[in-house]
């Protein structure tokens, strides 16, 4: 459930390695800010004031960060497992992470990995659930969406260059904020849609 992998952190945009905050993926000044914001307000806005700056670039007196505006993903989720089969008769596990009752997070895996013609439909299958994982998280835990998540979770579901999700991610990376490099490769004829 945790990640730590070198990648582009959701606050700055900063490529850096990133640890996981309600969802959101930060680098180490970005996840301090973010701890601050969240458990210490009052500090927040004596520094604001000791430094004579506003956090909203407004009239002051409104809180910094909505209290208990989202839920936490906790570390230990509770999950059920599903076996099931697809149209040709592969078996897939199905997992889906539960947070009192509703599902926050979903996963599939086969037992055949290595099978080489499954390559694309696992890739296929990971770009569904990781970014339906991200749709839960925005209903039940009120995560944030943003195009640069969703590219995040599509270039991660690529297991091949030119699959699906990598064929998409370099198109969608053209709008991004902070373009995966991806985007370079992308060849001139490429770009008239
Ligand atoms: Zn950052």
């Amino acid at each position: 459930m945790h990640s730590e992998d070198n990648d582009i952190c959701d606050g700055c945009g900063k490529s850096a390695l990133l640890q996981e905050m309600q969802g959101n993926e930060f680098c180490d000044s970005c996840s301090q800010l973010a701890r601050i914001i969240k458990t210490e307000p009052q500090l927040l806005r004596k520094i604001c004031t000791l430094t004579h700056s506003d956090p909203h670039g407004s009239a002051g007196g409104e809180q910094v960060c909505p209290a208990g505006a989202s839920l936490e993903l906790p570390d230990v989720l509770d999950a059920v497992r599903y076996r099931t089969r697809d149209r040709e008769l592969n078996t897939w596990y199905v997992s889906v992470s539960e947070l009192r009752g509703n599902p926050v997070e979903i996963f599939a895996s086969t037992a055949f990995d290595r099978d080489h013609h499954l390559q694309s439909r696992i890739s296929n299958l990971t770009t569904i659930t990781r970014l339906v994982s991200l749709v839960l998280r925005h209903v039940f835990l009120g995560e944030v969406l943003t195009l640069e998540k969703t590219i995040k979770q599509l270039h991660r579901s690529s297991r091949q260059k030119n699959d699906l999700p990598d064929m998409l991610t370099r198109v969608l990376s053209r709008y991004a904020r902070h373009p995966e490099k991806e985007a370079d490769d992308l060849e001139e004829g490429e770009q008239v849609l």
